[in-house]
């Protein structure tokens, strides 16, 4: 028996660095720093267990990556860190984003969920890992390396992830890439929903930009309409068009009281506040956000530092919020209540004028469709919270205006139907992100965008090599 002591790994991880509360409370400065040098960065990397290191990981993959939407193979970028490889572990990263420095910093951390080292402790903090090497060593060599021009071109409705990430891919097969974005600026949600101080419009701008190099056209204030659809796309000379027009049509709870002034959507309010355009003054109003998932954290968050008294209300519990557990434990920290179990009711209005809200106590029952257990209001607990402003963040779904001549197939939730192959029913018209999933998580739209090029391209009659 070797006589070497096996080095026990640490439970803990080293957590990353956050601007201090205080600091946080007036500006949209960004909140995580991420990990300061890479002494930090080595310590967590060695907490990881190399799963099925000797196995072959399309056989046996581990944990991580079997998890990740993308299919990123995390493991081999840690190993490759701790060897001191960076641009092996560069080239892995790139291989499925092509804008990770955005993405690495919301990323929910799907690849942690099954990690070995959270099984008895904290699990491996792959996204800041992988967002300290691309932060801190640019871009692989290969970044703006395309294929000869194939001659095809592709036209992209709408510049979210999904969109960015298939007009990256299909731009390095070599076709032609327009992306069409109806608002005046690129990104989708990262630009207009993703609030400055969890994602800076540098970094994403950065990142757009490169994409800019790489030969992608950029087309904005351009609508998909009755004047511009995919017919008059394919007259134009376009051999392929993909829709990713994400969800931004607020979903109402549709309860009295909805349509007074003083109730926003939180999208709306988001969108409008992202893009500087007006926004009600919500300085020193009692605002009350209703919902669990990252428009309801974000909207309450910012709505904070423009200095309102804020409270969130959400009908579960706080195991169940949709929104990550770093982005809730910030928002409780910066001051924000969150009422649990608590459902609004009725809006109570005075000319016209929000005044409070009735709401319902709830108790958790059986699991439903979401596998979250289900809501049902306890009968005679009823009351009332004062209120100025109400924005509910309850979801949303695809506008699909401009849509509407039947040809398209569209499910009960108003998505557009897809087959295995990411095709509507318009041949050579491809759709995908959360215009087809529903109201996701970027890595899923960017894992399905590195799909639907590839099929894409076989549409076009290439192989993939
Ligand atoms: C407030 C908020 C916070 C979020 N936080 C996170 C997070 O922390 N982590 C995470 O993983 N996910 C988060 N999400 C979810 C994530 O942003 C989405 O899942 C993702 O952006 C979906 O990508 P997409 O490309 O399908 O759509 P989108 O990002 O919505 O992009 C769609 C684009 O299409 C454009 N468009 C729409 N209609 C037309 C048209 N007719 N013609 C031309 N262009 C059109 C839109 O303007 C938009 O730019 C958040 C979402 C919101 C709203």
């Amino acid at each position: 028996m070797s006589n070497q002591k096996k080095k026990v790994k640490s439970k803990i991880a080293i957590k990353t660095h956050l601007l201090p509360v205080e600091e946080r409370k007036t500006n949209f400065k960004e909140v995580n720093l991420g990990y300061f040098d890479e002494k930090e960065v080595i310590k967590e990397c060695e907490r990881c267990f190399q799963c099925y290191k000797k196995q072959d990981p399309n056989v046996k993959p581990p944990p991580c990556m079997e998890q990740c939407p993308t299919h990123c193979n995390s493991r081999e970028i840690i190993q490759n860190i701790l060897d001191g490889n960076v641009d092996e572990a560069l080239k892995i990263i790139y291989e499925h984003y092509a804008f990770p420095k955005s993405v690495e910093r919301i990323c929910p951390g799907f690849c942690q969920t099954k990690c070995t080292a959270g099984k008895k402790g904290d699990p491996i903090q792959i996204p800041h890992l992988k967002r300290y090497f691309v932060d801190h060593y640019g871009l692989p060599n290969d970044y703006f390396k395309c294929e000869p021009d194939t001659g095809k071109k592709v036209a992209i409705i709408g510049s979210g992830p999904l969109g960015l990430t298939a007009a990256y891919f299909l731009r390095k097969f070599g076709h032609g890439v327009s992306v069409f974005e109806k608002l005046d600026v690129i990104g989708g949600m990262l630009a207009v929903g993703i609030p400055e101080f969890r994602l800076p419009k540098a970094i994403l701008n950065e990142e757009i930009e490169n994409l800019k190099k790489l030969g992608i056209k950029f087309v904005t204030n351009k609508n998909y309409s009755k004047e511009f659809n995919y017919k008059t796309i394919f007259e134009s000379g376009f051999d392929a068009i993909l829709l990713g027009i994400g969800t931004h049509k607020s979903k109402w709870m549709k309860i009295p009281g909805e349509e007074s002034k003083g109730v926003l959507h939180a999208i709306d309010f988001l969108r409008d506040f992202n893009l500087e355009n007006e926004i009600p003054d919500v300085s020193g109003k009692k605002i009350i956000v209703v919902g669990g998932g990252s428009s309801a954290t974000d909207a309450a968050r910012v709505a904070k530092r423009l200095g309102a008294d804020v409270n969130i209300v959400y009908r579960r519990q706080k195991e169940q919020m949709p929104a990550g557990e770093q982005e809730i434990s910030e928002t409780e920290e910066e001051g924000i209540p969150i009422l649990f179990l608590t459902n609004p009711s009725e809006f109570i209005c005075c000319d016209d004028e929000v005044e409070s809200i009735n709401c319902i106590k709830m108790e958790l029952g059986e699991l439903d469709k979401s596998g979250r257990p289900r809501p049902i209001p306890i009968e005679g607990s009823e009351f009332n919270i004062d209120a100025d402003i109400i924005i509910e963040a309850i979801s949303q779904e695809p506008d699909l205006t401009g849509f509407d001549d039947k040809k398209f197939e569209i499910s009960r939730w108003n998505t557009f139907e897809v087959d295995e192959h990411y095709s509507t029913t318009i041949p050579g018209v491809f759709a995908g992100g959360d215009c087809v999933t529903g109201p996701k998580t970027v890595v899923e739209a960017v894992a399905q965008g590195k799909e639907i090029a590839n099929e894409i391209h076989k549409y076009l009659g290439f192989e993939i090599s």
